[in-house]
């Protein structure tokens, strides 16, 4: 099967013209697109390589689940709506059996999301899936409705969404570096391999939540992110945050917390908002069906704080993930 068959076959689907914003998809040197007047291109690329990012044995359709997941995540965070998408493949081999089972995983989360695929590349060489998602944002009266990561000011609430940290506990468990029993590693590898990007809580938050970001490298090392962007300090409660572990594993509270904070590959949204948009927060959790709890405050000081359930501040010994560090 030679690259332009592989391509027909495997990804190239009628129909991305049909939706809003494609004028057009696959098989001319560029795609086109046509954001609808009075919004801004959102754009996010992620790369996920064998052995870095994921295991050579992976279940090929989770794979396609995983790689546009983390691309989509990126659109939540920003409160943008998904577009179309292009994907950039390196392949050892064209095995026929991985490729209709990853275009299987990655075409049913595109579809759940309108988003089609419009292009890209594709080359042989060590196993390597780059996509790159686009979306749209309105402008209104000029101004960007995006959420950034810069907008948090002391007094907000910080909230985040869904689970945390079971995904770092299946990756744990895989590499041998901690027991788990096969129902509770069955459970922490579905959020591990399959996340669920919040898109529709990131379009519910606009002019809602004050910042946001979704949390890829665990929940210490990205609020850093925001508060950096923002200028400001955090309070982080530990209760809160040791309680957002599903897991259903016996593991003591410290270990819960460990997993929570230092975290990774959760891909759940992590947003401020003003108090007074506390009954709007919750409604948009509501009305998209996404859990979101608070864990802490945007404080002026600067520097990150947690505190106990007593009020007591404890140390911060929580290391979240860097690739170069
Ligand atoms: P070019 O050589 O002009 O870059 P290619 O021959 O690589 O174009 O690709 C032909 C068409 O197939 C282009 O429209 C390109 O966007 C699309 N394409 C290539 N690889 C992929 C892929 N993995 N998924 C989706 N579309 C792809
Ligand atoms: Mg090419």
């Amino acid at each position: 099967m030679g690259e332009f068959e592989l391509i027909r076959r495997y990804f190239q689907r009628p129909g991305a013209t049909a939706h809003a914003g494609v004028a057009l998809g696959i098989g001319d040197d560029c795609a086109l697109l046509q954001p609808a007047p009075g919004t801004q291109l959102a754009i996010s690329s992620d790369m996920l390589v064998e052995g870095r990012h994921f295991f050579a044995d992976v279940d090929p359709a989770s794979l396609g689940h995983k790689a546009l997941a983390v691309n989509l995540s990126d659109l939540a965070a920003c409160g943008a709506r998904p577009l179309a998408f292009t994907l950039a493949l390196s392949l050892p081999q064209a095995d026929e059996a991985w490729l209709a089972a990853f275009a299987r995983g990655l075409f049913t989360l595109a579809d759940a999301h309108d988003c089609p695929l419009i292009g890209g590349d594709t080359t042989r060489g060590p196993l390597n899936l780059c996509i790159t998602v686009f979306g749209e944002v309105p402008v209104v009266d000029g101004r960007s409705r995006a959420l950034l990561r810069s907008g948090a000011r002391a007094g907000d609430t910080l909230w985040v969404s869904g689970n945390l940290g079971d995904a770092r506990l299946a990756l744990e468990a895989l590499q041998g570096q901690r027991a788990l029993a096969p129902e509770h590693l069955q459970a922490a590898r579905q959020r591990l391999e399959q996340p669920t990007p919040r898109v529709a809580l990131g379009l519910a938050l606009r002019g809602v939540a004050s910042a946001a970001l979704d949390l890829s490298d665990g929940l210490l090392g990205d609020l850093g992110h925001m508060l950096q962007a923002s200028g400001c300090g955090a309070r982080i409660d530990t209760a809160q945050a040791a309680s957002l572990l599903a897991t259903a594993a016996p593991l003591d509270e410290a270990t819960r917390l460990a997993l929570v904070l230092g975290g990774g590959d959760d891909y759940e949204l992590l947003f401020s908002a003003p108090p007074a948009q506390d009954a709007a927060v919750l409604a948009a959790a509501q009305q998209t069906g996404t859990r979101v709890t608070r864990i802490g405050q945007i404080e002026a000081a600067p520097g990150l704080r947690l505190v106990d359930a007593q009020g007591h501040e404890q140390p911060n010994a929580y290391a979240s993930f860097d690739h170069f560090r």
